[in-house]
């Protein structure tokens, strides 16, 4: 049985889902399906216009070097920098990383982990595995792993969200981006789009909120 999502907020946000390569299509689904406003997100003016952004998985290469031909890869960056909310799956999760083994092209270096690439190799092409992830209640949450990559290191803002039973680490988080390597897009299970769809509405009404209170 899958756990019914927490009742999403009134939908102020706006999510974009990067539709330059892989299952774009699935993350707006399931985002609508948690009560989210979606939009594929290609051009400039589209990635201006969200408040939260899912890198999806697909294939990292292709990814990196659409970002640059379609010229989103330094205004992403920007972004970013100015407080962004962005999810990666998988090759998402590989796009984010600081450090990435066997990519032949610069990721968008977001967060402070280093990733391996097609870590399980060739033997073990795709799995699933029920994963305890810090910050979803309820049963463990069963992921679906594509030639996954693994998270290596962790810099000290990063948290731990999700380990495999034999410690290696496939879920983190830093400040407002998420790191998964596996797809949860792919199966009814919507927590973790919930998780982040709150991520980007806090974001939202932070931005939102009058001054007051705040210290400089
Ligand atoms: N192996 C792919 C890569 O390195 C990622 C696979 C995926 O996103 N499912 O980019």
């Amino acid at each position: 049985m899958t756990p019914a999502p927490p009742p999403a907020r009134a939908a102020r946000a706006t999510l974009g889902v990067l539709a330059l390569q892989g299952d774009f299509a699935e993350h707006v689904a399931a985002l609508e399906a948690c009560g989210a406003t979606a939009i594929e997100v290609r051009t400039r003016a589209q990635l201006e216009a969200v408040d939260g952004l899912i890198i999806p998985g697909g294939e990292s290469t292709t990814i990196a070097r659409l970002l640059l031909a379609f010229e989103l890869m330094e205004p992403l960056r920007a972004r970013i920098a100015g407080g962004l909310p962005v999810w990666g799956t998988c090759a998402g999760a590989i796009m984010l990383a600081n450090e990435v083994t066997n990519l032949d092209r610069p990721p968008i270096a977001a967060m402070d982990i280093t990733v391996e690439r097609n870590a399980f190799g060739r033997q073990i092409d795709s799995f699933e595995a029920d994963l305890d992830i810090a910050g979803i209640a309820g049963a463990p949450f069963h992921a679906v792993f594509i030639r996954a990559p693994v998270i290596t290191r962790t810099g000290a803002g990063v948290q731990v969200l999700a380990r495999l039973t034999d410690g290696r680490i496939v879920a983190a988080r830093q400040g407002r981006l998420l790191a998964t390597a596996f797809h949860p897009e792919l199966t009814d299970d919507r927590r973790v789009h919930a998780l982040f769809v709150a991520i980007v509405e806090e974001a939202v009404e932070h931005a939102a909120a009058p001054a007051e209170g705040r210290r400089a």
